[in-house]
């Protein structure tokens, strides 16, 4: 018999919420990552993660999400925290764009409150959202979604590890894995410590999930990404007076950002473009082009914020081809569930990607709608 009944590799975003989710369901499970707990080398640091569920992505994801705020709520109760803060959501942009039509699509499908507002009116609610470079204010429009916010991210790792080691889950980190092999019984994981074998395996590793996947066929590029602090010039930023998230669809791309948060500061960053690189490493290297895109964001759609960076950060997308994530047993081997490609928009989701993992994982199938999410739709071999 097999020591575990669950091996998870890699304790990030997904696979905290996996271990957790398993460990919860009575199974003996190992989670290994390569990092230390909570670590700031792949794809959930940096304080905040947008939530929100009127999804411009696609209306598919919005029933994922519902099942996800029922379990970011009933994680808060288990470690008696605050893991979402509801600011409310800003999205503005051109009526026939992506994002706008896309939120209203979600909402009307999905019978989602949302408010439908014009530039000028967002702009007399929260002055310092007044888009100065919005050229034609009449193509223009706002949706506000009230229940949305933020997640804060490192502490919603931490609650599903601690959840999982409550649980009885065997948590080693700075333990990376080498490879891992399909048994007639199972899998086996090696790592430089010796190997494990498991009757089950998750695949969760984030930015590092084309190595890990190797031979399945499917093209994973990394992105490195920046997230960056700004102590605001002028007042109106800070989220105690109400100012909320926000994302805008603009001719330069997809930006999105914060309230001020206590000493942090508004925190902003860049959702289109980002630097591909074949091995994920940090430290990252500071780019002073990302840099100035955002300030010149900042100057049309955030003026009173002005350039005061405190503080910035590197942080990694794992982009599939179509940007919807992978969420799938393995063709091959079903006693393999995979999370992976999460596209830069999937920590919101990991509570509910966690229980997923570990429905695939054990059953070998999930209860809710995932058929978007297959691994065949990319697969080239
Ligand atoms: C700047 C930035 C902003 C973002 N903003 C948002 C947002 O507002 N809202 C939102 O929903 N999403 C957002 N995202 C996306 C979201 O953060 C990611 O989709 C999510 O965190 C990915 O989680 P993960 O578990 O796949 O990866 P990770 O959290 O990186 O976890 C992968 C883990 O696997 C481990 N691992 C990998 N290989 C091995 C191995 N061989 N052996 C052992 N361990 C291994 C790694 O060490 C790591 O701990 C953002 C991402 C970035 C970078």
């Amino acid at each position: 018999m097999a020591k575990w009944d669950v091996i998870v590799i890699g304790l990030g975003g997904a696979g905290s919420a996996a271990a957790y989710h398993l460990a919860a369901r009575g199974c003996r499970v190992l989670g290994l990552d390569q990092h230390h707990r909570v670590h700031t080398h792949g794809s959930s640091h940096g304080k905040t993660r947008i939530i929100r569920q009127a999804y411009f992505e696609h209306p598919s994801y919005v029933p994922l999400l519902r099942r996800g705020y029922e379990l970011w709520s009933e994680l808060e109760q288990a470690v008696d925290e605050d893991l979402f803060q509801r600011t409310g959501l800003v999205e503005l942009g051109p009526k026939e764009g992506v994002v706008i039509p896309g939120v209203l699509r979600s909402a009307a499908e999905h019978g989602l409150a949302i408010e439908e507002l014009s530039v000028a009116e967002v702009a007399h609610r929260w002055p310092g959202l007044a888009a100065r470079e919005v050229h034609s204010q009449a193509q223009w429009q706002a949706v506000i979604e009230k229940d949305a916010g933020y997640l804060r991210v490192e502490a919603c790792v931490e609650a599903h590890l601690r959840l999982a080691e409550q649980a009885a889950a065997t948590l080693q980190h700075e333990r990376p894995v080498r490879h891992w092999r399909a048994t007639p019984y199972g899998v086996k994981v090696t790592t430089d410590d010796g190997v494990e074998h498991a009757e089950r395996l998750v695949i969760a590793g984030g930015p590092w999930s084309g190595q890990l996947l190797a031979g399945l066929g499917i093209r994973l590029s990394v992105l490195r990404k920046y997230q960056y602090w700004y102590a605001p010039q002028q007042t109106g930023y800070d989220q105690r007076d109400g100012f909320p998230c926000f994302f805008h669809e603009t001719p330069a791309g997809n930006f999105y950002g914060f309230p001020s948060i206590g000493q942090d500061g508004l925190k902003v960053a860049r959702h289109s473009g980002g630097t591909p690189v074949e091995t994920p490493t940090s430290p990252h290297p500071t780019d002073g082009a990302d840099q100035s895109l955002i300030e010149d964001y900042l100057k049309a759609f955030l003026p009173g914020v002005g350039k005061h960076l405190q503080a910035q950060s590197g942080c990694y997308y794992t982009m599939t081809p179509d940007e919807h994530f992978i969420v799938d047993v393995h063709p091959d081997h079903p006693q393999i569930a995979i999370v992976a490609g999460l596209s830069g928009h999937g920590f919101k989701f990991t509570s509910v990607l966690g229980e997923i993992a570990c429905q695939l994982a054990l059953d070998g199938e999930t209860t809710l709608d995932t058929s978007l999410l297959r691994i065949e739709r990319l697969r080239q071999v």
